[in-house]
């Protein structure tokens, strides 16, 4: 794919590690002039704008006023399918995924109700700057057929996997061990590692699958890989309840999957809000990650991530929506949920860390920081622009922002879709506010 040359001038911010892991100053880059040198999908150069301009000469250039360019947000906890029953009123999750989201899964069967769903979710992603995210399909080998194809229509990097749920669920939506691992494995072939697509191995959670099929599952990793596993963990004091009941032999939640050698470095376990340190220390161990929804845990009552307890075993964190669980598309309606979750927890993420979370921690969680989550000089030029004059009060109060750091703060408190001006994957524009962009160009 050759694409010519072409600069993007603007303020830019990118996270170059954990800010906790340095001096925090040390930690970013930020240009308030900057520019990006975008050729054929990837960054060729980044620096202060003057400086760099000068040594391309007949160079195309996009003024961005009054935007700052950061990484494309990296969602690491989603679920496609689950797109219709955001904003379900009233329950916990084991009730709700009961009465709203078997029956809305339910329709994943159907190759057009895929597409359409797929098209209308990616549209939602890009709208919100998020260029990257890990996706639950539902039990329908179909339903990641119709995603994937649509996210390779528009060459974006995407994770997905088919669920695996053989019990404790209605017979309408399970399959079988035999069945999950065949399906699986012909997704697999398809499509992991085709263009921008990986593929993950994905079992609901434990509850939903026999031991049969949890070690499938571990048969999948093992034959392949460089595959990821997504799952759930630890979410709800109910569900985890159920899963010692379920599972007796296991000394804890986590000790189910570790018994099926479910746990590496490309693991990403969704929720894990109530674990033992022993727990905590394996996930460190085998180097898992975990990805912390703060709007679903709020709007499903499942209760407050330990952030602090994470950073102490050195556990790799990232951000997740969780729609539907969760209430927005928007990472930066996430990062505010984050920073309120941990206010009550007294505990704080400061703007740098806030962001860090939502962009390179989730390229470090899916190992991918060599390509996406920042915007170092051959990274894939997969970046948000956000509008620093996106509503009247977030105009009004940026004019009072001293610093790159108070700015971040004040985007991720007031923004949301409409602080997205643009998004761009590989090089292309994929969204501009404004314009009638679609995934069916
Ligand atoms: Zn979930």
């Amino acid at each position: 794919m050759s694409q010519t040359t072409i600069a993007h001038r603007s303020a830019i911010f990118h996270c170059l590690t954990d800010p906790d892991l340095g001096h925090l100053e040390d930690t970013y880059e930020y240009f308030e002039d900057g520019v990006l040198i975008v050729k054929d999908g990837h960054i060729q150069q980044i620096g202060d704008a003057e400086k760099v301009l000068a040594g391309h000469s007949n160079i195309e250039v996009i003024e961005h006023r009054n935007k700052l360019i950061i990484p494309g947000f990296i969602d690491t906890h989603i679920h496609y399918p689950q797109a219709e029953v955001i904003a379900s009123y009233g329950e916990q999750l084991l009730d709700w995924l009961e009465n709203f989201t078997f029956p809305a899964e339910a329709k994943f069967a159907d190759r057009q109700h895929c597409e359409s769903t797929a098209k209308f979710f990616l549209d939602e992603l890009l709208k919100n700057g998020t260029t990257t995210a890990l996706v639950f399909g539902s039990v329908h080998k179909v339903s990641v057929e119709a995603f994937f194809d649509q996210a390779d229509k528009q060459h974006l990097r995407m994770i997905a996997g088919k669920v695996m749920m053989d019990r404790n669920a209605p017979d309408y939506l399970t399959d079988t061990a035999q069945s999950s691992y065949d399906d699986s494995k012909a997704l697999i072939e398809k499509y992991h590692g085709k263009n921008r697509l990986s593929y993950a191995v994905t079992p609901r959670f434990a509850p939903t699958s026999s031991d049969q099929q949890l070690a499938m599952a571990g048969k999948l990793l093992a034959e392949y890989p460089d595959l990821y596993l997504h799952t759930h963990l630890s979410e709800n004091k109910q569900e985890i309840d159920w899963v010692a009941e379920l599972f007796p032999e296991c000394e804890n939640y986590l000790a189910v999957y570790d018994k099926y050698n479910l746990l590496t470095d490309r693991s990403v376990f969704a929720h894990a809000i109530h674990l033992s340190d022993s727990e905590c220390q394996r996930l460190a161990c085998t180097d898992s990650a975990v990805a912390f929804c703060p709007t679903s845990n709020t709007f499903l009552g499942s209760g407050l991530f330990n952030l602090s307890q994470m950073q102490q075993h050195k556990v790799q964190v990232a951000l997740g929506t969780d729609i539907g669980g969760g209430t927005s598309f928007s990472m930066l309606q996430t990062m505010q949920e984050a920073y309120k979750v941990c206010q009550l927890s007294e505990q704080q993420i400061n703007p740098v860390k806030a962001f860090y979370l939502a962009t390179l921690a989730g390229a470090q969680a899916l190992k991918l920081d060599a390509k996406i989550g920042n915007l170092k000089a051959t990274s894939e030029a997969d970046f948000a622009v956000l509008d620093l004059a996106a509503t009247p009060l977030i105009d009004y109060r940026l004019q009072h922002s001293s610093s790159i750091e108070e700015t971040l703060f004040i985007l991720m408190i007031l923004g949301d879709d409409r602080a997205i001006d643009a998004t761009y994957s590989f090089g292309k524009c994929v969204y501009q506010k404004n314009q009638n962009f679609s995934t069916v160009l």
